[in-house]
């Protein structure tokens, strides 16, 4: 039996897990509310049993290892986490923070244990699922909830000092005064995320649901402005990035009818015309629940390859 890599991605509402093949296909996947761990009065050990279970469930007697994406920046030892702002327990608390979650699975399981941000094991997917790993630079901007982004240059994951890099949902929207979830005013996130859409929705469309919006009412002011608020942050990372593709994903720009040809309108005429007379293309990340579980085992596997070639 061919040995595979359990990966799994855990985000601020679901737990996803599925074991992937050395293909990246990816079989038994399944789904669980991550309110199991974070009420958990140990959560890591709770993150144990449910691997346990699943191992057992799907009969997978070798693994070659395990590999987690939490919606989190993750320190450069790939095992701590910094924070986890969305995952608390009931009394509001966050679960994870400054933790090294690795070192009890990988003496548990006697197999390597990896953790990385979500988004990018996300952008790790995208540039396999669409044959880009042959360029020089990739940038993904995901727009969900909140705004999440990953870089990819010569093949490699950007990194900063300590693992805290491309915080972009809270970069300053400039005179922007609203306030943010992070302490500060005018943030990204304010203009562009899914929590802004829902606040258009309650303000200006209270009878429709957030998924008919763009159906109904793109061509209106209130939804071209957030068209442009999020074209935004594309076109700052374009110009300082100079990218051979622009990834666009997360649940919104992911949402039916999505307008992309005005999108990408606004990103290049945001863009810096050095970049722009190069240009740029634009992929869009599919709408596919198994994209970070996926995504978390290219990573393991680069990072052991890495860690072979380093010893060798
Ligand atoms: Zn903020």
């Amino acid at each position: 039996m061919e040995k595979v890599i359990i990966g799994i991605d855990l985000g601020g509402t679901n737990l996803r897990i599925g074991a992937v093949s050395k293909d990246n296909h990816l079989e038994n996947f399944s789904k669980i509310s991550s309110a199991v761990i974070a009420d958990a009065e140990k959560p890591i050990e709770k993150i144990c049993e449910i691997i346990e279970e699943y191992k057992e469930k799907n009969h997978l007697e070798q693994l070659e290892a395990i590999s987690i994406g939490v919606p989190s920046s993750v320190e450069n030892d790939k095992e701590t986490i910094i924070c986890t702002t969305n995952i608390r327990n009931r009394h509001g608390k966050v679960v994870f923070q400054n933790i090294n979650i690795a070192r009890e699975l990988r003496d548990y399981f006697k197999v390597p244990v990896f953790v990385n941000n979500d988004v990018n094991n996300i952008l790790l997917y995208d540039i396999a699922a669409n044959h880009l790993e042959n360029q020089k630079i990739v940038v993904g901007i995901y727009i969900g909830t909140g705004v999440g982004a990953a870089v990819s240059i010569d093949g490699q994951l950007l990194e900063g000092k300590n693992g805290a890099e491309l915080d972009l949902g809270h970069i300053p929207y400039y005179g922007g005064d609203e306030k943010c979830s992070c302490g500060k005013e005018g943030c990204c996130e304010c203009y562009a995320s899914g929590w802004k859409l829902q606040k258009i929705r309650r303000e200006y469309y209270p009878e429709d649901k957030i998924q008919d919006l763009f159906i109904k009412h793109s061509e209106e002011q209130p939804l071209q402005e957030f068209i442009r608020g999020c074209a935004n942050v594309y076109a700052i990372m374009a110009t300082i990035f100079n990218p051979d593709s622009i990834i666009v994903g997360g649940g919104v720009p992911e949402m039916e009818a999505f307008p992309r040809r005005q999108f990408e309108k606004a990103v290049n005429a945001g863009t810096g015309a050095d970049v722009m007379s190069y240009g740029f293309d634009y992929v869009y990340s599919r709408d596919y629940a198994g994209k970070g579980v996926i995504g978390a085992a290219i990573f393991a596997r680069r990072r052991m390859k890495e860690m072979a070639q380093s010893l060798a």
